[in-house]
This record gives structure tokens, C-alpha cells and sequence, in this order.
């Protein structure tokens, strides 16, 4: 009977607990009984117990004020909730002006039932949507103990899906899970060719999520030590993923390096990386030919790889004979023969493009040219009827002739091989969101005021959640290429002081070259004036 006198003074219910010795009301009001009152007391009090329990795994509240939450949301319940809601709601406005009031509502409102957190670089989801898999395709979960996983090892499974599923979603190139001292390690991601720390975890934990990583590579995992290397897949909604593994022993404890072999190279075309209408044209007239070599040059992480694949999506695979040799695949080439490298299985570049002459290819692709072997094996092909296409690590065209002379290349051999050559670099293009008009020095305003350059368009990085403070998004190409034309191929041939004057020039003449490319993407403000001195210098 006292319950349903509660009833009438819900929600209040507990000023008339406080109340009850002094209540005086009369019988007959207390006894009266209101189906729908009892429903709503039964529902305030499921919620308040239901939101006791979300407050525990809430990571909305900090964790020294879980138990004061716990206890007000006995006694408030809903109200609670709404009010840390509409708490980091308002955090969310002030911090992320660029979007819409309705759109950060609908997304907290999403993570709250979610039980997600909005802050923080690695994703708190509960329920993974992306599965690790070793190279004979047995799932991580089941090498730790047949699906059966104990509650910690669940916990450690979770955060290792979650690291991986974050550096995806990021597009990150690489992992870099590395000791910072005794009892730290810091986790890495390489986006846009830039290192950002996503996060630090406590030596204990980051070793066991390194052990599962080990374990899913098909790794030894008591070895922790002696470098190893390992590689496994990851099956998410968007498709498959690769992942080459590396580990080592350093001072403070075990490192590992994950290198993220997108799938997605093979979507790029040379329409979409970034050349200009000119410099397709030259790169198409070199496909057409039956034969002939395109060099790609640059440094590690320049992008060489990705316009590789795009020059070869644009050969007919059906109608042509196509055979890579790449160390690692990073793309499955429908209808190409891919073979890769594995050097302590005997299988070289030089190695394997001699069997591949063997198989009537019409066009080669050589992942890099690292020896002399490899180098005038390709440059033969290229004379005798295939289309070579080859990379070499060097930091221009005329560096990278030169590289290939120094190999122990002949002059007549480089000469007639190669057809054309071409350096890249990647520049991070500014984030649409944040970027704001640059503040030039008056000495820059007069340089470019002297050169007739139009400086109005010039932009700065900014600095917001979607480009993760960076003020970056993404990145383009800039290319600088020379056609060897029987001009070129005469003086190379006949001319010592050509070669002289090509060593000469060096990275400097190729680089200006680049800057000039890259100074149109910055006066069109696609890019700023800090990216292009960073990557070209
Ligand atoms: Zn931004």
C-alpha cells in the first residue's frame, strides 16, 4: 500500500519515503490504483538500474567519479544520462565547428547507445567488424584456444582488432608498435607518409597484443629477439587487407613494424594520380609501344609502386601477356602472373626475370632494380620486344641514369633500353575543412610580386578532428620525367661530357624540376608552401 501511495508523487519518489512517518493523506486517495502510473514507476526504476550499470561501462564518465555516477543514477537515472550527454555534446560544438549542430547530435546520440566513446584515435567498439586471419586462413580467435577465449585474452584480441581496424580506417601505410622505455609502448601510425602516435599502452599489455600479433603472422612467439618475419589478412566489409610483419629485439623490449599492403593500388589509373594532361599523353605513347623501358624513380614512400600499378591498369591483361616480379605483392593483378621476391629462398629479381623470359611475356614489371644483373636483364628485355616497367630508388631521372651507369650498366645499353623516365614525390594536399589563407612575409609577397606570380590563392595548414590536427588529407603526385629520344640516346652514347654534366647537375637539376611542379599545386591551393619545402626541400 505505501508503494502505491509512492505512485502519486512520482517522480519524486523519495520525498515521500522521507515524508512517510509524517504522511497524514487519507486511505481512500492512497488506495487508488492507476495501471499506467505503475508502468511508468516499474520503467523509471529499470532505467535507473539499466543506467547504473551503462555509467560502469560508460566512457563518459572518468573513471574516479564512476561510483558518485553509479549512485546518482540510482536515484536520477535518465536524467543523468542526458545531462553528460548534452555535456559532450556542447564539448563537441565548441571543438568542431565545421560541422552541423543536428549532425554531432545524431552522432553522439548513435555512440552513447553504442556505448562509444567520441574521444581518442583508437575506436572503442564493441563489436569488431573485422577479422585477422593467418596465411592458411585460421582466424586469430582460434589460435587463441579454439574460439574458446578466456576473458583477458578476449580483451587483448579485441585491442589488437581494434589497432588494426583503426590504422585501416586511417589509411595508414604502417603500424610502429615500439618500447618507449621499460613499461611504456608507444603505437605509430604512418598516414600520408607522417608518423602520429595513436596511443600508449602500459608494457604488459602491449606485449600480449604483440604476441597475438606474432601468433596470427605464424611467428615465433617465445622468440623475442632474433628479427622475424611473418605476414597475415584481415576480412573486413570493405575486402581484404595484407600485412607483411617484422619484429626485433631492441634495448627496452621487442618491436614490431606492420607494413599495410593496400588492396586499393590496384584502383589507381593515370587518370587518377595526379599527372597532368601533358605527362599522360607521354606516359600513354610509351604503353602503346611493344617495347621499350619506363624507369620510375624516387625515394622509399614516394608513391613509385602505386604508379606502377596504374600504368599497368592500363594494358590490356586479356590481350597481353603480363609477368611482375614485386617484393612484396602489394595488389593482385587480375590475368597477370605475379611472382615475388624471397631472397632467402633463393628467388632474386635477377633470378626470377630470367625464368620470365623463358615464358614469352609481352610486358615485364620489375618491382626495383637493386644490382647490375637485374638492371641489364631488363634493359635486354626492353631490346628484345617486351615492355619493361621498373623502379630505382634514387631522388631524380638524372640521378637514377647515373645510379644504373654506376651499377656497371654500359652506356650503349642504357641508351637503347631506356625510353623514359620518371621521378615522383607525394605532397599532402590540405585539409578542405581547416586550411586558412596564408600570412605571407613581405619578402615573400616581393619575390613572388618580382616572378608575376598570382599569390592570392596561397593556403596554411589548419588543424581539425577530421584531419586529426595535422591539417592534412591525403596526398597527390608530382611528377618531373625525360623522354630519352635518339637526341638523348646519341649523347648518351657519344658524349662523355654529357655524363659528366649529368652527374654534375645531380638531384638539383631533377628537383627543381619537381618544385616547379610542386608550386603549381601551391599556388592553386591544393597544398602549402611548408609540404612542398618538406618533401622536395
Ligand atoms: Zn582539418
Amino acid at each position: 500500500m505505501e508503494t502505491l501511495a509512492c505512485i502519486k508523487c512520482f517522480p519524486a519518489g523519495w520525498s515521500c519515503v522521507l515524508l512517510a512517518g509524517a504522511s497524514t493523506a487519507s486511505p481512500t486517495e492512497s488506495l487508488s490504483f492507476n495501471p499506467i502510473k505503475l508502468v511508468v514507476l516499474c520503467g523509471w526504476v529499470y532505467l535507473c538500474l539499466y543506467f547504473v550499470q551503462r555509467v560502469q561501462f560508460s566512457l563518459l564518465v572518468p573513471k574516479k567519479y564512476k561510483t558518485i555516477a553509479k549512485i546518482a543514477a540510482l536515484f536520477v537515472g535518465p536524467v543523468l544520462f542526458f545531462v553528460l550527454l548534452i555535456v559532450d555534446i556542447g564539448r563537441q560544438i565548441s571543438t568542431e565547428r565545421h560541422r552541423s549542430v543536428f549532425e554531432i547530435i545524431k552522432q553522439q546520440l548513435q555512440n552513447a547507445f553504442a556505448g562509444r566513446s567520441s574521444s581518442g584515435f583508437i575506436s572503442s567498439r564493441k563489436e569488431p567488424t573485422i577479422r585477422l586471419l593467418d596465411s592458411s586462413g585460421t582466424e586469430l580467435k582460434q589460435i587463441y584456444g579454439h574460439g574458446k577465449s578466456k576473458r583477458g585474452d578476449r580483451h587483448v584480441l579485441d585491442l589488437t582488432e581494434r589497432i588494426i581496424w583503426d590504422a585501416l580506417q586511417q589509411q595508414a601505410s604502417d603500424i610502429l608498435i615500439d618500447p618507449k622505455d621499460n613499461s611504456i609502448y608507444t603505437i605509430r601510425f604512418r598516414v600520408d607518409g607522417v608518423l602520429r602516435t595513436v596511443e600508449q599502452l602500459d608494457a604488459g599489455k602491449c606485449q600480449a597484443v604483440i604476441n597475438s600479433i606474432k601468433a596470427v603472422s605464424n611467428m615465433d612467439i617465445s622468440e623475442k629477439r632474433r628479427p622475424q618475419d611473418g605476414a597475415f589478412v584481415t576480412k573486413t566489409a570493405d575486402g581484404t587487407a595484407s600485412f607483411r610483419v617484422a619484429s626485433a629485439g631492441t634495448v627496452n623490449g621487442e618491436k614490431l613494424s606492420i607494413r599495410v599492403l593496400s588492396q586499393k593500388a590496384g584502383m589507381y589509373t593515370l587518370d587518377n594520380i595526379g599527372l597532368s594532361d601533358k605527362q599522360r599523353s607521354i606516359i600513354k605513347d610509351a604503353i602503346i609501344k611493344p617495347s621499350g623501358m619506363i624507369l620510375m624513380c624516387g625515394p622509399t614512400g614516394s608513391g613509385k609502386t602505386t604508379s606502377l600499378y596504374a600504368m599497368l591498369n592500363e594494358i590490356d591483361l586479356y590481350t597481353r601477356n603480363v609477368i611482375t616480379v614485386e617484393d612484396p605483392i602489394e595488389c593482385v593483378l587480375p590475368n597477370a602472373s605475379q611472382i615475388e621476391v624471397n631472397p632467402k629462398a633463393g628467388i632474386t629479381f635477377a633470378k626470377s626475370l630470367r625464368s620470365i623470359l623463358r615464358q614469352d611475356p609481352d610486358v615485364i614489371s620489375v618491382g626495383e632494380i637493386r644490382d647490375e644483373e637485374t638492371a641489364s636483364i631488363a634493359l635486354r628485355a626492353s631490346q628484345t620486344g617486351h615492355l619493361v616497367f621498373a623502379t630505382i630508388h634514387s631522388y631524380s631521372n638524372e640521378s637514377a641514369m647515373v645510379r644504373l651507369l654506376d651499377l656497371g650498366v654500359t652506356a650503349v645499353l642504357l641508351s637503347s633500353g631506356l625510353d623514359l623516365v620518371i621521378s615522383q614525390r607525394l605532397l599532402r594536399r590540405l585539409c578542405t575543412d581547416c586550411k586558412k589563407p596564408a600570412r605571407l612575409t613581405q619578402s615573400q609577397i616581393d619575390d613572388f610580386r618580382r616572378k608575376r606570380i598570382d599569390y592570392k590563392n596561397l593556403f596554411h595548414a589548419g588543424g581539425c578532428e577530421r584531419c586529426h590536427k595535422t591539417g592534412y588529407r591525403r596526398r597527390t603526385a608530382i611528377f618531373d620525367m625525360i623522354v630519352v629520344d635518339n637526341e638523348l640516346k646519341a649523347s648518351i652514347v657519344s658524349s662523355d661530357s654529357w655524363i659528366t654534366e649529368l652527374r654534375k647537375a645531380g638531384d638539383e637539376q631533377g628537383k627543381s624540376n619537381l618544385r616547379k611542379q610542386g608550386l603549381k599545386m601551391v599556388l592553386s591551393g591544393v597544398t602549402s608552401l611548408e609540404e612542398l619545402k618538406r618533401v622536395v626541400g
